[in-house]
């Protein structure tokens, strides 16, 4: 047992020359390796790792948040990231880094090396085409949570999975407060343009919002429907040329699929909001149908090809009744989109108003272009939170200022 010691690059070489394995992939020796630290998010350490012949990228928890070392926090959340990224891995192939090593007494996660690829949010604000990684990951969402759920496979293999990302209660935890609570109460850790005060008082104020906000939290709890991600914002997904991969699992949990589907949805409705520019709002909002609709075909196309095995709409019992199977499939879709669209507009609010904002606006030069492009987003959420769209069309409808005047 070696107590665990926060790495830094000269760390990383000691801990990789330590194991034999991933000394291999780097080739040569640990002097002649090259580590630089790529950290960008909120909470962890990662560093990528050039060797002779190989690469490797190397990810650390640190005892608190690593943009605020007074906020503590557990060091397990690498652990469940390790687990998610080895349970998902072979559902969705070559759609993650693939898994090397899990080092549970530093809580090191040692994995693929994307080099040459870009994180989504990057890459759209520089203008790259959002519709071909939207088609991808709705595939992505699609696979890894019907292959996760009860829809695919008898209860006894999807309980042991619920009980071990039950106990991701830090991660679990920071979503409820920081996504599902805090933005609808005064909280230190919540801050705005002051252009903003008066949208985020209505918001506040406003009972039919508060209300669907409190039944979003009782479906985020209370419907481990599958495994999900859990962060599936656009600064969790990487790309290069037509590659697209999900990194970065470790708030992943069993929860309602539309929890997935709506951070993803709410972070292109995020970069539509900040532009100004016609063409590429449209091709945004083109983005927007074509996840939406590709998850809904794969999802629909492994219900139908295979659900051997699972508890769920037997199809031995259904032989009479093929109409009302159809029928329940499109029950749950429906379902699924309802959660999608509130919970992506509870990420839209509090990546506005919340702890952790985003980047999306930071590009608008002037207060109050910012403020005017914010509030157009703001609007939006609120009125997805008022009076739920039925369907894509209408959600991209919606995304037109003047519709939720
Ligand atoms: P955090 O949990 O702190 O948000 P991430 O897993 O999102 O950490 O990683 C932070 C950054 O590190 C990413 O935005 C990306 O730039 C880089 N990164 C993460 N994983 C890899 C990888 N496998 N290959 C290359 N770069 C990576
Ligand atoms: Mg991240
Ligand atoms: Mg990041
Ligand atoms: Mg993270």
């Amino acid at each position: 047992m070696t107590a665990y010691r926060t790495l830094d690059p000269e760390g990383v070489k000691r801990f990789l020359a330590a194991r034999r394995e991933l000394a291999e992939r780097l080739g040569g020796e640990a002097q002649d390796w090259t580590v630089r630290e790529v950290s960008d998010g909120n909470l962890n350490l990662v560093f990528l790792v050039f060797g002779t012949t190989g690469r490797l990228c190397v990810k650390q928890s640190l005892p608190h948040v690593r943009v605020d070392p007074d906020w503590k926090m557990p060091l397990d959340r690498t652990a469940f990231e390790a687990a998610w990224l080895r349970r998902i891995e072979p559902l969705v192939p070559g759609l993650t880094p693939a898994f090397l090593d899990f080092d549970p007494e530093q809580f090191v996660l040692t994995m693929e090396c994307l080099d040459g690829f870009v994180t989504l949010r990057e890459a759209l604000t520089n203008g790259a085409d959002p519709i071909a990684p939207s088609r991808i990951l709705g595939g992505f969402v699609a696979r890894s949570a019907f292959l996760t759920s009860y829809l695919a496979q008898p209860f006894e293999a999807v309980t042991p999975d619920l009980a071990f990302f039950s106990g991701n209660t830090t991660l679990t935890r920071i979503t409820v407060d920081l996504v599902l609570t805090d933005p609808y109460r005064e909280h230190p850790r919540n801050h705005w343009l002051p252009a903003l005060d008066a949208d985020v008082a209505a918001m506040r104020s406003d009972p039919q919002i508060i209300a669907r906000i409190g039944a979003l939290q009782e479906r985020f709890l209370t419907t481990p429907q599958a495994l999900l991600h859990g962060d599936l914002h656009s600064g969790s997904i990487m790309i290069a040329d037509h590659d697209v991969r999900v990194i970065d699992g470790e708030f992943s949990l069993y929860g309602p699929i539309g929890f997935d589907c709506g951070l993803y949805l709410a972070h292109l409705a995020l970069a539509h909001a900040a532009t100004t520019d016609a063409p590429r709002k449209e091709s945004l909002a083109a983005a927007i149908k074509a996840f939406w609709r590709t998850f809904c075909v794969d999802f629909l196309h492994l219900w139908k090809t295979q659900a051997h095995g699972a508890d769920l709409y037997v199809p031995t019992t259904f032989s009479n009744a093929l109409h009302e199977l159809d029928a329940l499939r499109t029950r749950f879709i429906n379902g699924v989109f309802h959660d999608a669209v509130g919970f992506a507009a509870a990420e839209i609010v509090r990546r506005l108003i919340g702890y952790a904002q985003t980047s999306d606006f930071d590009h608008i030069q002037g207060q109050q272009s910012k403020a005017d492009r914010q509030r157009v987003a703001l609007s939006f959420a609120c009125a997805l939170l008022r009076d739920a769209p039925a369907d894509i069309d209408a959600f991209t409808e919606m995304l037109h200022p003047q519709a939720n005047l």
